[in-house]
C-alpha cells in the first residue's frame, strides 16, 4: 500500500470513529432519560453521574489539555497514570490524537489549517451555521491523521503514555461499565446497574463531550475578550463550571502554558485548583503558575 492510501485509509477509519464518538453517547443519553421516564432516576445515579463527570473532566482538562498537550506541569508516574486513563475515559480520542488536534489549533487558532476553527464557512447565516458546526464536531468527521505524531512527539517515546494510547478503546469500555458495576453492587439490583451504565457512562460522555466541543465552537465566537490575541477565543463564565475552568479560553490562549486558567479571583478554575492541591501533596511539580499581582 503506498503512503498516500494508508493515510486515505487511516483518515477514513478516523471519520468511521467519529460516528462512534458522536452517536453511540448520544443513543445512551436518549435512552437513561426514557429509562429513566419509566424507571425512576435514583440518587445514586445522579452521584454516579457527577462523580464520574468530575474525573473525567479533570482527566481531560487537567490531564490531556493542561498536562499531556501544554506540560504545564511535571507530574509524578501514578498522577500522569491517572490524568491519561482519566482523559480516555471521557471518550473524546486517545491521547495522541488529543494532543495532537489541539497542539496544531493552537498553532493555527483560526486559520485554515486549524482542525476545529469555527470561522464562518461561507456568506450569511448559513455560513455562520456551518462553521459553529464544524468548529463544535463536524470536524471530527474531516480530521486529517497525517500530523499526528509529528506534533506529539514528546509522548511517543514514554512507553506507559503509549500503553494507555493503546487501550483506548478498553478504557471507554471501563468508564462505561464501572460506575453500572458500582451502581448494581449499592443498589444490589439491575436497576442500579443499568442506571449506572446510562448515566454514569453514556450521558456522562454525552455532557462533558459537548462541554468540551463548546469551548472550541462557542469559545472561539461568543464571549468577552480580555487579552487581544491573534485568534477569535473567548472567555465564556457559564462554561466554567462544566468544563472546570477549561472555557476561560482567551486566558488560556493569551498564555497557553500556565496550569491555571484564572485570571481574577473570581473566575472558577476547578482544574487549576486541583493542580494546585496535588502540587501540595507534591504529587506534581514544577507548575507554571501565573502571578495575578504581576499580571494585571
Ligand atoms: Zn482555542
Ligand atoms: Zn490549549
Amino acid at each position: 500500500m503506498t503512503a498516500g492510501a494508508d493515510t486515505a485509509t487511516r483518515d477514513a477509519l478516523a471519520s468511521r470513529l467519529a460516528f462512534a464518538t458522536v452517536g453511540l453517547p448520544t443513543v445512551g443519553t436518549v435512552a437513561a432519560v426514557v429509562y429513566s421516564a419509566f424507571y425512576g432516576i435514583t440518587v445514586t445515579d445522579i452521584a454516579l453521574f457527577l462523580v464520574m463527570y468530575l474525573t473525567t473532566a479533570l482527566g481531560v482538562e487537567a490531564g490531556l489539555h493542561r498536562y499531556f498537550t501544554h506540560r504545564s506541569f511535571t507530574a509524578t508516574e501514578p498522577v500522569k497514570v491517572f490524568l491519561g486513563v482519566a482523559g480516555s475515559m471521557a471518550a473524546q480520542g486517545p491521547i495522541v490524537f488529543w494532543v495532537a488536534n489541539h497542539r496544531l489549533h493552537h498553532a493555527y487558532a483560526d486559520t485554515e489549517r486549524d482542525p476545529h476553527s469555527p470561522r464562518p464557512l461561507g456568506p450569511g447565516l448559513r455560513g455562520r451555521i456551518k462553521g459553529l458546526w464544524h468548529g463544535h464536531m463536524g470536524w471530527l468527521f474531516e480530521v486529517k491523521t497525517t500530523d499526528w505524531s509529528r506534533h506529539c512527539r514528546d509522548w511517543l517515546s514514554d512507553r506507559r503514555v503509549m500503553k494507555i494510547n493503546q487501550h483506548y478503546f478498553t478504557l471507554v469500555l471501563l468508564g462505561i461499565l464501572l460506575p453500572g458495576l458500582v451502581g448494581w453492587l449499592v443498589t444490589m439490583s439491575v436497576h442500579g446497574l443499568i442506571g449506572g451504565v446510562l448515566w454514569g457512562g453514556f450521558a456522562r460522555i454525552f455532557a462533558l463531550d459537548h462541554a468540551t466541543w463548546a469551548v472550541n465552537s462557542i469559545g472561539h465566537t461568543w464571549g468577552a475578550r480580555e487579552f487581544n490575541t491573534r485568534d477569535g477565543s473567548r472567555n465564556i463564565g457559564l462554561l466554567a463550571p462544566p468544563t472546570v475552568g477549561g472555557s476561560w479560553h482567551n486566558n488560556h490562549h493569551a498564555r497557553p502554558v500556565l496550569a491555571l486558567t484564572r485570571r481574577h479571583w473570581w473566575q472558577l478554575d476547578i482544574a487549576g485548583d486541583f493542580i494546585r492541591i496535588l502540587s501540595r501533596l507534591r504529587l506534581v511539580s514544577n507548575v507554571k503558575y501565573v502571578d495575578t499581582s504581576t499580571r494585571r
